[in-house]
């Protein structure tokens, strides 16, 4: 395992038994370490690690189940599972439980689904929080039930049975390979969760604002694109990849609020959280990590509404107090007329609120605090 935590864990485990403990490899495509730039480093940069990989033979394939597993003659005292409680006491998490089938079945159920019925249009809709365009298999991968060998080699035997599943599988694979990019980043750079790949950004004057942090955690901060993604994580656990970058860059950028606000968000409402990938897409968005989106790309909260949820869909229905609002209107409620407003029977300020910044003058705020920081360089 790549995880500090998980390494200790192994650890502990290996310890306090009686036999030597195997270890088998899985949780990657290839193990960290083996892919490395003709210098001997660890890439920095996601496209020569992807050629890196697309020019190895392939991972290899999953081992077959055990046929048999040797348990002891008598089983030592323990617990019952009931009596360690790990559910919890007051019923919160039903409205997630609605969302996910648990377990290795399910998992290589919906593998098996996604890929007869949604890899041909996967490059068409994996950037469109509208439709279910995209696997849903990354909390099955981070909980070690389907693994990315699987998914590499399931996804090529899709290729041979469909042409049209060539382009799609390729791109899904490229996803997968981000994966591992991040872990592989992780197990060369332990604190990838704390610190910034780029030390300047520990200079970079980030503001303390309870308010602002609140109000994006309960999706209210006005843009209906950030709501609705910030509304999806807490109904269902999950938030589609376009808007987690939408809605991390409106923290980091329009807010000025430390991206590691936003990571220990997610760690505590996804049930995909993942440290290294989590960590990674956080130092992506801030513009400090490998292979980083520059800090002066700042997502337009209502453009990107308008680009990849284009007849507002995902928007309606989960900022469902502006459902009634016309297309024009509905990615910037506050720009709408009193009579369409009062139309959809929405008062601003109370229904829903007004925006909780003006974005042109947040951009250009932000945009000076890069400044800032560069000077410091
Ligand atoms: C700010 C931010 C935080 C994120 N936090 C997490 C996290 O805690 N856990 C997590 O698993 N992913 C995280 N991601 C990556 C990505 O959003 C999810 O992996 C993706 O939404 C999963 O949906 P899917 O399984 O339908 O993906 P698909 O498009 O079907 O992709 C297949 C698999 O590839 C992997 N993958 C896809 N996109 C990425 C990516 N950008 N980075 C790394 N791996 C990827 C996942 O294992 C996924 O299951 C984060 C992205 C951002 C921008």
């Amino acid at each position: 395992m790549i995880e500090p935590e998980a390494q200790k864990r192994d650890k502990c485990v290996a310890d306090a038994l009686a036999v030597p403990m195997r270890l088998f490899e899985g949780a990657c495509l290839y193990p960290p370490g083996e892919i490395r730039t003709r210098q001997g480093g660890i890439y920095q940069v996601f496209t020569p690690f992807w050629k890196a990989i697309l020019a190895r033979p392939d991972p290899p394939a999953p081992l077959a189940s055990p046929d048999h597993l040797f348990v002891p003659k008598v089983w030592p005292e323990s617990a019952a599972l009931d009596d360690l409680a790990l559910l919890p006491r007051h019923d919160w998490a039903s409205g997630l439980d609605a969302h996910w089938d648990v377990g290795e079945k399910a998992a290589h159920k919906r593998l098996a689904v996604f890929l007869e019925d949604d890899i041909p249009a996967y490059i068409q809709a994996r950037d469109r929080p509208d439709r279910a365009g995209t696997s849903g298999l990354s909390p099955h991968v981070h909980f070690g039930e389907i693994s990315p060998r699987q998914l590499w080699h399931r996804a090529q035997a899709a290729c041979f049975r469909m042409d049209a599943a060539k382009e799609g599988a390729q791109a899904f694979l490229r996803q997968v390979a981000w994966r591992e990019f991040a872990y592989h980043l992780l197990a060369h750079i332990p604190g990838l969760p704390e610190s910034p790949m780029r030390p300047a950004f520990a200079t970079f004057p980030w503001e303390k604002n309870e308010t602002g942090l609140r109000a994006w955690q309960r999706g209210q901060t006005g843009y209906p694109i950030v709501d609705a993604g910030m509304r999806q994580l807490w109904q269902t656990g999950t938030m589609h990849n376009r808007v987690r970058m939408i809605v991390a860059s409106f923290l980091v950028k329009d807010l000025m609020i430390h991206w590691h606000a936003g990571a220990r968000w997610f760690w505590d409402t996804l049930v995909d959280a993942d440290l290294a990938n989590n960590s990674m897409g956080w130092q992506w968005v801030a513009g400090c990590g490998p292979d980083a989106a520059p800090f002066f790309r700042i997502f337009n909260p209502v453009s990107q509404g308008q680009t990849h949820d284009p007849q507002a869909a995902y928007i309606r229905h989960y900022v469902p107090e502006i459902a009634a609002l016309p297309a024009r209107y509905i990615y910037q409620p506050w720009t709408a007329p009193a009579s369409v407003l009062d139309k959809a029977g929405i008062l601003l300020g109370t229904h829903y609120p007004f925006p909780i910044v003006d974005h042109q003058k947040a951009r250009q705020r932000a945009l000076q605090g890069y400044k800032e920081m560069k000077k410091t360089m």
